[in-house]
């Protein structure tokens, strides 16, 4: 049976709970135990598959196929463990479920209430595979406090009950504001940030503050006193210059020490911290710098294209320069013309996306790498469009565009190059897909394995003929237009197993160009960069416009 470590958070939002609950995994492994991190998110959404990468960030998606929050991003990165579809959990799915059982009549016709019924189906959700792990971290979106988060908090409530004594513990992340005009760190937020939390039944064993001064003795103690908590179990967040600085950070603050005390683990297996000290060394020493333009549409919020601008880090890591991504709104190529944007750079990428907005911008930056030979990398979407750029400047398809961009029935405006799939293989069976189906949960997702051409130039990326990377896609390039584009350069060079659907294609004359169907970001990870990231990055570092 696993221990369990809840994490919640207090006083505002965005403190960085999913990044401490990913260092400590990376701590907790570094020590010899296994762990799983599970996210449990109190909006209303049934899974965030839906929602727009403007308000929620990066859909992250898993081997199996779940679309979920962004967090598991970060867990993925830290600890290597690929999340599941039972690690990432909204109200509105444990709802769903709820009242599906109802519509069923699984429960016997009784009352159907938040306790017990909602709060079962959460319990039965977070202990999914316990006899897996020696430790199963869940954290809980929001804040303490949040109406749509109380029926989360009273399920860890009661779980940490259910469970023998000594097999949960609570940590709570608040911020401590540095208050200029008096000079002081402020305790207070996080006193009734604790008081709420113990309203509603929950001590926390550790807390974790995120501070961006140090934190003086007299502070810690008065936080332990008023909050509960010994005092070495005060546990100072500061701000870090990278990420990834965080497991090495934690550990001196003694994160994984407190909470190994509190589960009364004695003695503590020393950590072998060597994975996390290369990739701080990596991160702080690099030399030289590549620029990579980014052109796509979610531009203003980061978030939306989170796993790939890690991976562009990681691919950065590799070969020891630091990665300037810019961002650049592909809507300004439909009016402009690229060169002066995108001449600066050492590499361009086109990132995922959907509807046409920006399309025909995206079709100039992979022309304009193309013709000019900057490495480009295309991912799902910014592979789409290098095929349509190549079907409508080298093979004569002068109209090519993708029928996801083709409304109206009857009139067409484009050949479609990408086409709607509406059936495919998924290991050995047929996945359908209806016209009319949800917008939820139509596409193909997940993972998918794709053969390589032996000799090309991904090939000789990847080291290997055979992958598995996750799709995230309704449309597919359409196989029949493959020979065209082949006699003019555009090479088909990853295929799925059966032949029929293009994952991979490749200039054959031109030093570092590649589209891919799937979403190679979600994979990489900073002890572990992606292949593709690491060789695009090497591409960008030595190519002639190195300056
Ligand atoms: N909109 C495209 C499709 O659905 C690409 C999706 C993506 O880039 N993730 O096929």
């Amino acid at each position: 049976m696993a221990r369990y470590v809840f994490i919640t958070g207090g006083v505002v939002s965005s403190l960085g709970k999913g990044l401490a609950s990913a260092a400590l995994g990376a701590l907790l492994q570094a020590r010899g135990f296994s762990v799983r991190l599970r996210k449990l998110d109190p909006y209303l959404n049934v899974d965030p598959g839906t929602m727009s990468p403007f308000e929620h960030g990066e859909v992250f998606v898993t081997d199996d196929g779940a679309e979920t929050d962004l967090d598991l991003g970060h867990y993925e990165r830290f600890t290597g463990v690929s999340a599941r579809k039972t690690d990432s959990i909204s109200s509105g799915r444990i709802y769903s479920n709820v009242l599906e059982k109802e519509r069923r009549g699984d429960y016997l016709g009784k009352t159907i209430q938040v306790i017990p019924h909602v709060t079962n189906e959460i319990k039965d959700f977070i202990s999914i595979g316990d006899d897996e792990v020696d430790f199963m971290l869940c954290e809980i979106g929001g804040t303490v406090g949040d109406i749509e988060g109380l029926p989360f908090f009273e399920a860890i409530r009661q779980f940490g009950q259910d469970k023998p004594r000594g097999q949960c513990v609570f940590m709570h992340l608040t911020l401590l504001p540095w208050i200029a005009a008096s000079g002081e760190l402020k305790t207070k937020p996080t006193q009734h940030s604790v008081k709420e939390l113990r309203s509603i039944g929950i001590a926390p064993d550790i807390l974790v503050c995120r501070s961006e001064r140090p934190i003086p003795e007299k502070e810690r103690q008065k936080l332990a006193l008023f909050c509960n908590v010994r005092p070495d179990s005060v546990i100072a967040a500061y701000d870090l210059k990278s990420i990834y600085e965080a497991p090495l950070a934690y550990h001196r603050e003694g994160l994984d020490q407190a909470v190994l005390d509190a589960f009364q683990i004695s003695p503590a297996p020393k950590p072998d911290l060597s994975r996390w000290e290369d990739v701080y060394d990596r991160v702080f020493h690099a030399e030289g710098e590549v620029r990579v333009a980014i052109v796509g549409k979610y531009t203003q919020l980061e978030d939306a294209y989170k796993s790939i601008a890690e991976a562009l880090t990681h691919g950065g890591m590799a070969n020891r320069v630091k990665v300037k991504a810019e961002w650049i709104d592909a809507e300004i190529f439909d009016r402009e013309d690229p060169a002066p944007y995108l001449e600066n750079f050492h590499a361009i990428l086109v990132p995922g996306g959907f509807g046409e907005r920006g399309t025909e911008g995206k079709i100039k930056a992979a022309q304009f790498a193309r013709e000019k030979q900057i490495p480009y990398l295309g991912i799902c979407l910014g592979m789409q469009m290098a095929v349509i750029e190549a079907a409508r400047n080298m093979a004569d398809l002068s109209d090519a565009g993708s029928e996801e961009f083709d409304h109206e029935a009857g009139k067409r405006r484009f050949t479609p190059v990408v086409y709607h799939l509406k059936e495919w293989v998924q290991g050995n069976h047929m996945v359908e897909r209806k016209v009319d189906d949800d917008k939820g949960g139509t596409m193909r997702l997940g993972s998918y394995t794709a053969h390589l051409t032996k000799g090309s130039r991904v090939a000789q990326v990847y080291g290997a003929t055979e992958i598995q990377e996750r799709h995230r896609h309704r449309y597919e390039v359409d196989i029949k237009y493959r020979d065209k584009l082949e006699a003019c350069g555009l090479v088909f060079s990853g295929m799925s197993p059966d032949g029929r659907l293009p994952e991979i294609v490749e200039h054959r004359d031109h030093p570092w160009f590649i589209g891919v169907q799937f979403h190679p970001e979600l994979k990489s990870k900073p002890f572990e960069p992606h292949p593709l990231f690491k060789d695009f990055i090497r591409a960008a570092k030595e190519g002639e416009r190195l300056v």
